[in-house]
């Protein structure tokens, strides 16, 4: 085991994220040491660059999915061998809390995420505790299973848990990016009806290859499309991954009575709700965030009997996370980035 490791850091808010040495971590008793295959790139990546999100003391390794080989464990992990094939859920939870026992470890007030409040993976080497380990089965790839704790597992909690998608329900995805193909994929195969915009040919193209009629989101209304495909209905449930006043006020537009619109962004600080519709139709408002290891284990065992794909979009070496931040702001990528390791 080398002593030292590449990690992408981030040393100060409103700088640059680079590929810089830090010592290997050390274990504590119920920790795993995981040699890092992939990691995936996300938004939020941004935001704790730039503070938005604070970190806690810096620097800070991020990186909150991961994919790898167990190569070391704590004296008191008995489950996990060096060898092991594994990912993590990025929530590392109190255990007892109320919100614990009753299984929705994503509201844990106590919580410290992996490649937020501890360090992550972007990294060759992380230190995850053994319980947040899920086993990833031979069939799924290093790269596909290290976009599945945020960019799959996330969508799924939000359309299945909060959401309670099923069949016949129309749902409509505000923003085909990297999640949100996969909430694509994920409604239909709940049996829902499912729109997406993107501004981008080439992410509409691909929510269509997955199942869902796509909206040009640069020509005119959304709500218009949607009443014409709805035949004025409007939808059950609108995931709106884009989190800004616009996209809340065009997704709660879209709702038929009833009907849920599920956040999971916040890239504007305040929404504004119009009173009326909100009371008349009955409608709600859902936060989402993030996912649970259960939620975790259903993605990987989806993704092994082949009813979800992740959909990769572009990779980067580790070392060059400066040009993955800078397609990532590009937003030319259909599809999530991914870090590879070399
Ligand atoms: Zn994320
Ligand atoms: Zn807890």
């Amino acid at each position: 085991m080398p002593d030292t490791m590449r990690a992408v850091v981030v040393s100060r808010y409103g700088g640059s994220l680079e590929a810089t040495t830090r010592p290997v971590p050390s274990l504590e008793p119920d920790e795993v040491l995981v040699r890092v295959r992939a990691s995936g790139l996300c938004s939020t990546d941004l935001h704790l660059l730039s503070g938005r999100q604070p970190l806690g003391p810096l620097p800070r390794i991020i990186g909150h999915e991961l994919a790898g080989d167990v190569v070391e464990t704590g004296p008191r992990v008995a489950k996990w061998r060096p060898g092991d094939r594994v990912t993590a859920a990025i929530d590392v939870t109190c255990g007892h809390c109320r919100h614990c026992l009753a299984g929705e470890t994503q509201r844990c007030r106590s919580m410290q995420r992996i490649g937020f409040e501890r360090d992550g993976g972007h990294a060759d080497y992380v230190a995850v505790p053994a319980a947040n380990l899920v086993a990833l089965p031979d069939g799924i790839a290093y790269a596909s299973a290290a976009i599945l704790p945020d960019a799959v597992a996330c969508m799924y909690h939000s359309l299945v848990h909060q959401g309670r998608v099923r069949s016949g329900h129309w749902v409509l995805i505000l923003g085909a990016g990297g999640l949100g193909i996969h909430g694509v994929q994920i409604a239909r195969n709940a049996g829902a009806r499912v729109l997406a915009t993107s501004r981008q040919p080439e992410r509409r193209a691909l929510a269509e290859r997955y199942g869902a009629i796509a909206i040009d989101a640069h020509r005119g209304s959304i709500g218009t499309a949607v009443a014409d495909l709805t035949a004025g209905e409007g939808v059950d449930i609108v995931v709106d991954n884009i989190g800004t006043r616009d996209s809340v006020r065009e997704g709660l537009a879209c709702l038929r009575p009833g009907g849920k619109l599920l956040v999971l962004a916040y890239l504007d600080d305040t929404f504004e709700i119009p009173a009326i519709p909100l009371f008349k139709a009955e409608l709600e408002i859902i936060g989402c965030r993030g996912s649970t290891r259960q939620d975790l284990i259903d993605v990987v065992e989806l993704t092994r009997t082949g009813q979800i794909t992740p959909v990769l979009g572009a990779s980067y070496p580790l070392a060059r996370i400066g040009d993955a931040v800078a397609r990532l702001e590009s937003g030319d990528v259909a599809g999530r980035i991914w870090l590879d390791r070399d």
